[in-house]
């Protein structure tokens, strides 16, 4: 029964032109994850909750969780408050960054291990969650969707191969090295 509605709801958001996103998560097959604030596009695994509670990620279990900065910290929040307890979580956090806000400052992703005990990977995505580009598990920059994509986000071309052994280019944001130590 919870199937069908699920179906029926996914049929009807998208006649209703309701948008899914890849996830893109850095490990495949990923681990349980709980994507909070967009309908996910699967893979098997990936669970969305456009809209959470607390109760949906304690009944998910989630073995790692990816969402925007807000929703993260909300969960963190419920978690440090004794109200949600996520045992389960291991795998890397993925977190959603708006075009203005990529990177993300070190002081973010360590709050972000504080907060979860794994390492964070950035996905710089639209408001809408349109995905431009997406660090990949060797954090060393990003794969973009496309090279219109990453020169829109004013990324660099780096001339070497990604280190995780993907063909795809990869690109870095320039000021990420410059602003290296500078707080
Ligand atoms: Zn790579």
């Amino acid at each position: 029964m919870a199937l069908l509605q699920k179906a029926l709801r996914r049929a009807s958001g998208r006649a209703g032109g309701g948008v899914e996103h890849a996830l893109h998560y850095p490990l495949y097959p990923p681990p349980r994850v709980a994507m909070l604030g967009l309908e996910a596009r699967g893979p098997r695994g990936v669970h969305s909750f456009p809209q959470w509670t607390a109760e949906d990620l304690r009944r998910l279990r989630p073995q790692a969780l990816a969402g925007w900065w807000n929703d993260l910290a909300e969960a963190a929040r419920l978690v440090l408050a004794g109200e949600l307890e996520l045992p389960c979580l291991q795998y890397p956090v993925v977190v959603f960054v708006r075009p203005e806000s990529a990177p993300l400052p070190a002081r973010c992703h360590d709050r972000l291990w504080e907060w979860f005990g794994a390492p964070t990977i950035e996905q710089i995505r639209m408001p809408d969650g349109e995905l431009l580009a997406y660090e990949c598990e060797a954090r060393d920059g990003y794969h973009a969707v496309s090279a219109e994509a990453a020169e829109r986000l004013g990324l660099v071309r780096s001339a070497l191969p990604c280190p995780c052994g993907s063909p795809l280019p990869v690109w870095r944001a320039p000021a990420l090295k410059g602003a290296a130590g500078a707080g």
